[in-house]
């Protein structure tokens, strides 16, 4: 069933993680009433072709089409482009679907002949019937360099092809300084005549290196708080341990306690409230803010609709106080 209001609920997102909870939302909330701002720095260009992992993993499983079996990519995919490619001696070190190619060629398309990365992605999501606006962080290029024990790696050099083994050091945003937060992003976050939205959420994505990168753009920490509504994050780790991806393994690099408290300091002076989850209640006691305890893993629909019920009525709950005069 869906939940009746009307005012936007805004959801920052890497990709697979940040995507579960965005299609919980989406799930619960009515047509329209999700806005999804998605990671770009992951972006780079293989091949001759721009891929944008994070935005196509959020498109992917709002429109029902992820592959239910790697994580990443599209449902009832083939690999003979990936065979053909190999068979040439080509580089085949990211994998690309058959079915997939054709999102990264079209996407190429239209961004050689002058469209935006937001308005192609619109686009897309209007022809799968996505039921929330998906929104790139910016139109600007934004790039992920990692800094590890071994030199610095291009983002997809580390993640994919290095399986993220090299010690990471640091993280760098290229282009971040420049980049302009999408117009659509700003109208989302300021919407003038209309209500302000009724939450915006940090997903469980990688604070590091999918919500940074968000975060890193001029403007954008101002813009969220001053949106006017709570802000609440949702844990990305469950017991001192990611549920996918290197998360935890970076911030030990990092020097950082693997521990959900990490991530709430992490987002410190953003956040309105936490979601911690109920393995870690333990820690409840040890964060000075506004916290949500539940089960936050994500296995099943029913579970990423949970969650979203939960985190919706959790910033209601922080909204309240604010609302009614003193
Ligand atoms: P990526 O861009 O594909 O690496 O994905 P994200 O950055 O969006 O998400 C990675 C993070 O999602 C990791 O820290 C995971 O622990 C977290 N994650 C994945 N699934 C779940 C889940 O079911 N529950 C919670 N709480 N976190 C999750």
């Amino acid at each position: 069933m869906s939940d009746s209001r009307t005012a936007s609920v805004i959801a920052l997102s890497g990709g697979i993680g940040g995507a579960k909870l965005a299609l919980g939302l989406c799930k619960v909330l009515p047509p329209g009433g999700l806005t999804v701002i998605v990671n770009t720095a992951d972006d780079f260009d293989h091949l001759g072709l721009r891929i944008c992992p994070d935005i196509d993993t959020v498109l992917y499983t709002l429109a029902g089409l992820a592959n239910p079996t790697l994580g990443w990519g599209r449902r009832d995919e083939t690999w003979s482009f990936m065979q053909a490619l190999e068979s040439l001696g080509g580089e085949t070190w990211f994998r690309l679907g058959d079915r997939d190619l054709a999102l990264h060629v079209e996407r190429t398309r239209r961004l050689h002949v002058g469209d935006s990365l937001t308005a192609f992605t619109a686009d897309v999501a209007r022809r799968w019937r996505v039921r929330a606006q998906v929104l790139p962080m910016s139109d600007d290029p934004v790039r992920t360099r990692i800094v590890t024990a071994e030199g610095e790696l291009a983002f997809q050099d580390y993640f994919v092809r290095r399986r993220c083994a090299p010690p990471l050091r640091a993280v760098k945003f290229h282009g971040a300084p420049e980049a302009r937060v999408a117009p659509q992003v700003q109208d989302a976050l300021r919407p003038g005549q209309t209500s302000p939205p009724r939450a915006i959420i940090i997903c469980p994505s990688n604070p590091y290196l999918s919500v940074d990168p968000i975060l890193a753009l001029p403007g954008m920490r101002a813009l969220l708080r001053a949106a006017g509504a709570p802000v609440i994050a949702v844990t990305p780790l469950i017991g001192g341990e990611a549920v996918k991806g290197p998360t935890a393994k970076i911030m030990r690099e990092l020097g950082l306690p693997p521990s959900p408290l990490t991530i709430a300091n992490h987002y410190a002076g953003l956040i309105d409230g936490f979601v911690l989850d109920e393995r870690d209640a333990d820690l409840a006691g040890s964060l000075d803010l506004s916290l949500r305890v539940t089960n936050t893993l994500m296995s099943s629909l029913e579970d990423r609709e949970r969650l979203a019920r939960e985190v919706l009525q959790f910033a209601d709950a922080l909204a309240r106080p604010r609302r009614s005069p003193a």
